[in-house]
């Protein structure tokens, strides 16, 4: 589409980020966001349970905390082969549990669930908000309401230091049955979070009958630093890169040939769900756009075949306070360009084909290439691309924007990098 609407639509700048990583709480509302984005861009939902149109067009799709885009572009070809980026919408953090209700030592609790790895430290003495989706009585059955409360109702008070007196020279510990349960009231008696919850949806208490919900730190995302060069935030891991994904995904034309983009929930406790990674949300979806267009399972292997997937998820930047965690000749700089990450022992899927495609769109958009490995002697994080790639067969890279403090409840990027996250991905989707 013409750039200065999908600009208007898509604000590459941290202007734009800021407020999507606001609006994004939870990986439903991650998807909520990026489909308003995409609506916004003429992009039209497809419900999974029909028959999906023949003609060509930018459709999209949402299962639960995932979202599916894609442009068919122009070719009649059924066999075309697609360019993909994908990233994961959700984080790590404290979610409630079913009965969450607690009362001790005159403190009315919620009781919570580690997901993921967080940093737990980070989420201690914050004032945390609650938001998730919420399953309420429909007639004789059940649908799913949105949920934010953002407000202070939430803290994990941490233990003064008077009474941990270890605590700056040997860390924090923290036992997650113990130590993290959210206090949100004061009283003898438990609190009523189904009835708080029916409250706040206008239904009666029995009619909530299932929830997806979770804490967040209602600290808005924003600029920082002496000449505000940075971006802190929750959840820049990986929504960064979700939002990254949706303004290339908008700014490409149907010229350009066939273009997706898939954001899964569940990257973090290892993707196996009916809408993570290990899915087969991808495949399938990707064998229906071909179905549509007339092709047959012979056209989707071709098309496969000649996919490549671009896998996005954030990169560590090089910390200043601990150079000698990181390897000492792949250094990355904090505005210094999108990250091609590689790892040996494939938990990056990245190989040289898949460089050489990543490489040639950051040329292609004029922007500086980084290239990270972990040190040799720490074992490396892993992403949805080496699951994908699996899944598919298809050539996939493994690349992300640098970042500080990953998994903490408030991390940490570039503004600058953002800008040049989102041409490269632009190009990689358009390739010349
Ligand atoms: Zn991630």
């Amino acid at each position: 589409m013409d750039q200065t609407i999908a600009d208007d639509i898509v604000d590459r700048t941290s202007a734009g980020l800021c407020a999507f990583l606001d609006a994004s709480p939870t990986p439903f509302h991650a998807c909520a966001a990026a489909a308003a984005l995409l609506e916004s861009a003429g992009f039209v939902r497809l419900d999974e349970r029909d028959r999906w149109p023949a003609a060509p067009g930018a459709y999209y799709l949402i299962r639960g905390g995932s979202l599916i885009a894609w442009r068919t572009g122009d070719s009649t070809d059924p066999a075309a082969p697609f360019r993909v980026i994908g990233a994961h919408t959700d984080s790590p953090g404290l979610r409630i549990k079913p009965n969450p209700d607690l009362a001790r030592e005159g403190w009315q609790q919620l009781g919570v669930e580690v997901y993921g790895g967080p940093l737990l430290a980070s989420w201690m003495d914050r004032d945390l908000g609650l938001s998730g989706r919420v399953a309420v009585r429909d007639g004789t059955g059940s649908s799913t309401r949105l949920l934010t409360v953002a407000e202070p109702l939430l803290r994990v008070s941490e233990l003064a230091i008077h009474l941990n007196r270890g605590v700056n020279t040997e860390g924090l510990v923290l036992n997650p049955q113990l130590h993290l349960a959210p206090h949100w009231g004061l009283g003898g008696t438990p609190g009523d979070l189904r009835a708080f919850l029916a409250d706040r949806l206008s239904v009666g208490r029995g009619d909530v009958l299932g929830w997806d919900l979770m804490a967040y730190d209602i600290t808005p995302a924003r600029r920082i630093g002496v000449d505000r060069a940075l971006v802190a935030s929750a959840r820049l891991d990986n929504q960064a890169t979700c939002y990254a994904g949706v303004g290339a995904l908008i700014r490409t034309s149907p010229s350009s040939g066939r273009q997706l983009l898939a954001l899964f929930d569940h990257e973090e406790v290892g993707s196996v769900s009916e809408r993570g990674a290990q899915s087969t949300l991808l495949a399938t979806t990707v064998e229906r756009i071909v179905l549509a267009a007339g092709g047959d399972r012979e056209d989707l292997l071709r098309a496969l075949a000649g996919t490549i997937i671009a896998s996005g998820d954030m990169a560590h930047a090089t910390h200043p306070n601990y150079p000698d965690k990181h390897e000492p000749n792949h250094r990355i700089a904090m505005n210094g360009g999108p990250v091609l990450k590689i790892n040996n022992q494939l938990r990056y899927a990245t190989d040289a084909v898949g460089a050489a495609a990543f490489e040639l769109a950051c040329e292609q958009a004029g922007v500086p290439v980084q290239r990270f490995v972990i040190r040799s002697d720490l074992p490396c994080g892993s992403t949805v691309g080496p699951i994908t790639s699996a899944l598919t067969g298809a050539t996939t890279v493994d690349f992300g924007a640098p970042t500080l403090s990953m998994h903490s409840i408030r991390e940490l990027c570039g503004a600058a990098d953002q800008v040049m996250y989102a041409d490269a991905l632009t190009a990689f989707l358009t390739p010349r």
